[in-house]
């Protein structure tokens, strides 16, 4: 089976071939950095990490280009979301994006996702933006008034294919903002006017302003990726009117097709319900780290599809925080058993596991990144897995380490869900009791009047920086700071 994915904007499966043997290349439209990144940007950002590490997986060399949108992110109201922010926590609009860019990194690192390649930031591309928007006025399908340049949008005539909206029922539905020196409502801005207030803004054909949201995403892929590049992805609710409007803009520009996949997430739910700050449902990732280990979110993440919406509950979120510990609990038996193993040859019945858990695993994966299958798969072997621990079966150590290997490619390389503490969960703890086996056995000497064993354990401790000290009501222990280990 190959890799197929499913492809919005042909509304189907394909087959998936990238332009350029064995290279692909993917832009996923970034954060906009003015607040705290939330559950729904780990639902993004994970989903997106798993399509880019299957692709490595398979063995394309991937470049994966995700942006920071840092100005010209307007709200509905027309309010710019980056200087809305600035004012709330009284910060100069240069360092709240500073600031919030480096926590969404922060979060994202805890949760495990890869970071892009290449990482554009749209006030460093106001050049590129600027000339695709010259592009546009020479070819006839963007005009300026009054400082601010506008894409017409009746003079492309494919603009809907993505979502497959009629610029007529968008104005009917009021999806559209609504300025009187726009010639028609639909059309979307390139290049805003600023007033003096606004900090961030540039010189320009058009005088000083600043670029409209869209124009950074048309501007900075094509100028990483080329044009036609192979994926474009982002949320479900980005489709429209941004996705829409990257297309009509960058194949206006250049006539010629601008992504050939596009990949939408869904939505992330809390209870039911959209997340908005309104509905006093919002969860950032942060809150969410408090409550729950990042690879529990990222486990309950990879558990439903991507397109799909996912509801967070808290009983979903406790059932994958089981269903995690199942996974790396028999993860661990596995490394056990690689220590504990005699040398031997891989048995065949080992080698067939392997092979057979692997290619199940790919065929999920191949239909459109289906990572529930791929997690029911795992679960399947881990079953089988189990089994061969409990029975005590004659499993040779290079056996095991098939074992072992194949849940690094499946559990860490593709899903992503090995972490530095995996592996470490089970000797949390484990120095705490280490300690009071020592002791206690150390108790048991004194008492059989086995001075100098007992001693010997009390300098050998003291030697390793663990000071013991003897009390009428029993032996307690310290753990010096190296510094005074040494003396
Ligand atoms: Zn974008």
């Amino acid at each position: 089976m190959a890799l197929r994915v499913f492809n919005s904007l042909s509304r189907q499966l394909e087959l998936f071939e990238p332009i350029h043997e064995g290279r692909v290349g993917i832009y996923v439209c970034g954060p906009t950095v003015h607040n705290d990144a939330h559950l729904g940007h780990g639902k993004t950002y994970v989903n997106f990490d798993t399509v880019v590490r299957y692709l490595r997986y398979l063995g394309y060399k991937v470049l994966h280009v995700q942006n920071i949108t840092d100005v010209g992110h307007l709200l509905d109201t027309g309010e710019d979301r980056i200087l809305k922010g600035a004012k709330r926590e009284r910060l100069n609009p240069w360092v709240l994006v500073e600031y919030y860019e480096r926590r969404f990194f922060r979060d994202m690192d805890t949760l495990n996702v890869t970071r892009p390649d290449i990482t554009p930031h749209a006030t460093c591309h106001i050049p590129e933006q600027i000339e695709l928007i010259k592009t546009l006025i020479e070819k006839g399908y963007a005009y300026e008034v009054n400082g601010s340049v506008y894409f017409s949008v009746r003079k492309w005539p494919e603009y809907g294919k993505l979502s497959g909206r009629k610029v007529d029922e968008l104005i009917e539905g009021a999806r559209v903002e609504v300025l009187p020196e726009k010639r028609d409502p639909a059309d979307f801005a390139l290049w805003k006017r600023a007033e003096p207030e606004h900090i961030m803004q540039w010189p320009s054909p058009w005088g000083m302003g600043f670029p409209g949201w869209h124009i950074e995403c048309s501007a900075m892929s094509t100028k990483y990726l080329g044009q036609p590049f192979d994926i474009h992805g982002g949320g479900m609710e980005n489709k429209f009117p941004h996705h829409e409007c990257e297309i009509a803009q960058s194949e206006a520009a250049t006539g010629k097709p601008f992504a050939k996949y596009w990949l939408h997430n869904g939505m992330l739910m809390i209870r039911g319900e959209e997340m908005h700050k309104s509905l006093g449902n919002f969860i950032t990732l942060e809150q969410a780290f408090q409550q729950y280990a990042p690879m529990t979110i990222r486990f309950f993440i990879l558990g439903s599809h991507y397109r799909s919406p996912l509801d967070v509950t808290d009983e979903a979120l406790t059932a994958a925080a089981k269903g995690v510990e199942r996974l790396y609990g028999t993860m661990r038996r596995v490394r056990a058993q690689v220590e504990e193993a005699a040398s031997g040859p891989v048995s065949e019945t080992v080698a067939g596991l392997v092979a057979d858990a692997e290619a199940r695993f790919r065929e999920a994966m191949d239909d459109d990144f289906n990572t529930a299958n791929a997690l029911a798969v795992l679960f399947d072997l881990n079953r089988e897995v189990n089994k061969m621990v409990h029975e005590g079966a004659p499993v040779s150590r290079e056996s095991w380490q098939q074992v072992d290997a194949l849940y690094g490619r499946l559990v860490g390389d593709v899903l992503g869900l090995i972490t530095p503490e995996t592996y470490q969960a089970q000797t949390a703890g484990l120095t705490e009791d280490l300690l009071r086996l020592l002791v206690e056995t150390r108790a048991e000497l004194r008492q059989a009047k086995q001075w100098a064993l007992a001693d010997r354990i009390r300098d050998r401790l003291g030697a390793l920086g663990v000071a013991l000290e003897d009390r009428p009501d029993g032996t307690t222990w310290r753990i010096r700071p190296p510094e005074a280990a040494e003396d």
